[in-house]
């Protein structure tokens, strides 16, 4: 990469709209790496500027699971800066001020379209087979028809004014040139009605005035880079370079996805991966050591780190392999500091005193403990032998049911066994069905047994992300299963 002449200053932007997330972990090792390669400076900003799919909890989440992957940030919402803030709810006036100025400058326009008429839009684009997009219907409204308008009050959003002739270019770090035709490139929203922002102007503006140096993120952000160029040109502020790093893919080689691998990296945490493993293997899914060493320390990732050891074939996130990492990093470790993760990890006093009164009127020895309570310090459980149908349902009927409850667990924000219990409820009112056809299921699916102690306070203590992944691979196992 060229332009090191000024400082290195790379940022991480993710979104707090759920779990902290497996790829955020991988993004930000990369950027990490890299600007502790050129003595530079790591910023989290934090995109919450989507209101509909914003999470409260999110946002902190994030930031302790990056803490625990070990990634050490130099600004951020939590620690302050020369910049901040650094939410971007919170610098809403920044953005509606530049957004006013591209209407000034003639690159942007107010839209006054409404919902129900893009509604219309979309479905005739739909139903003729053209590319969905806005149809610049508001792009040339004489300046007497904006200001009555506005004078009535009519809602409106902030549109940039794409050129429909020639190509907008960037150069990426990873893969050279890359050109989209104007033409192609939609009128997209800067502003929306509630005044706050679309992602592409945000990040715009905020890498800008962050004096960010290097956008290196996913590739699934490529399609948006020209809107972002022809943004910095617009303004006339000088471009970062750009370098979108392969997507993680699941097995079959589609992007990494909650349905077939834990995306979660508090699931990685409460499994036992230690955080050097997680670096280390999410390392290897982009970066080649060199002379097939698999196993090595960020700090040495950190002092051979170049972009052209990089490889662009999709990355299989695999969990043998990450498990296989792990028992590497294991069979150093002392047996003193076992003891010390054992403690934190698999017995930790905290989960101990959830499980006790669960168990307390269950067990007449102490010996007993662990086969009453095995599930909740086992890994992934085995099927074969277990009571996952209810008797009249079939593999289908009862892998759907799942299915639902995972999504709807999914989107559980208060993780309370009375919270649970409503929506274990409310799915069977829905749906008419009797508890056993359900409650049996889940129960065998996240305990492996039928006779455990209360269902929804131990599915509140196993914590989502170990009891979704339960779930799921009883899905899975139920698919093979003949259907009576
Ligand atoms: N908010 C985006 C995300 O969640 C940021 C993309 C970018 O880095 O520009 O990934």
């Amino acid at each position: 990469m060229s332009s090191m002449n000024k400082e290195v200053r790379v940022r991480i932007a993710p979104s707090p709209t759920g779990d902290p997330h497996i790829g955020t972990a991988y993004i930000a090792l990369f950027n990490y790496v890299f600007t502790k390669k050129h003595n530079g400076k790591f910023i989290i900003r934090i995109e919450d500027t989507d209101q509909k799919r914003y999470r409260s909890d999110s946002e902190a989440m994030i930031l302790d699971a990056l803490k625990w992957v070990g990634i050490q940030w130099d600004e951020g919402p939590d620690v302050g800066g020369p910049y901040a803030p650094y939410k971007q709810s919170e610098r809403r006036d920044i953005y509606r001020e530049y957004a006013e100025s591209l209407i000034q400058k003639g690159h942007a326009y107010r839209c006054f379209c409404t919902t129900q008429r893009l509604d219309i839009l979309r479905k005739t684009q739909q139903a003729q087979k053209l590319p969905p997009g806005y149809d610049r219907l508001c792009r040339d409204l004489p300046q007497a028809d904006v200001e009555k308008k506005l004078a009535e009050g009519i809602p409106f959003v902030i549109r940039i004014k794409m050129p429909t002739t020639g190509k907008t270019a960037f150069k990426d770090t990873l893969r050279g040139m890359i050109e989209f035709e104007n033409d192609g490139v939609d009128d997209q929203v800067l502003l929306k009605t509630d005044g706050f922002p679309t992602y592409h102007l945000a990040v715009v503006v905020d890498d800008h005035l962050m004096k960010i140096t290097h956008v290196i993120r996913g590739e699934e952000w490529i399609s948006s880079t020209p809107k972002h160029v022809m943004l910095y040109e617009m303004f006339g502020w000088d471009k970062p370079e750009f370098c979108h790093l392969p997507l993680l893919r699941n097995a079959d080689k589609s992007k990494i996805s909650k349905r077939k691998n834990p995306t979660s990296i508090n699931y990685y945490r409460r499994k036992g991966i230690l955080p050097e493993t997680l670096r280390n293997f999410l390392a290897l899914m982009g970066w080649n050591f060199g002379d097939n060493v698999e196993k090595f320390t960020t700090q040495e990732m950190i002092e051979g780190f170049t972009w052209d050891r990089m490889t662009l074939g999709g990355p299989v996130f695999d969990l043998k392999k990450l498990s296989w990492l792990n028992g590497q990093y294991l069979k150093q470790e002392s047996n003193d500091k076992w003891l010390v993760h054992l403690k934190e990890i698999v017995f930790n006093e905290e989960y101990l005193l959830k499980i006790i009164p669960l168990i307390k009127e269950r067990v007449e020895k102490f010996e007993d403990f662990i086969d009453h309570t095995s599930f909740f310090f086992q890994g992934d459980l085995n099927y074969t032998n277990a009571p996952l149908l209810p008797k009249g349902r079939t593999p289908t009927e009862v892998s759907t049911y799942l299915n639902d409850l995972v999504l709807k667990l999914d989107v559980c924000e208060n993780w309370n066994h009375q919270e649970i219990h409503n929506i274990f409820n409310q799915y069977l009112t829905e749906k008419e069905l009797k508890p056993k056809d359900v409650f049996m299921p889940v129960r065998v699916a996240v305990t492996g047994s039928k006779e455990t102690p209360p269902l929804f306070e131990c599915i509140e203590v196993l914590g989502k992300d170990i009891v979704q992944r339960r779930i799921r691979l009883a899905i899975e196992f139920l698919k093979t299963m003949k259907e009576s």
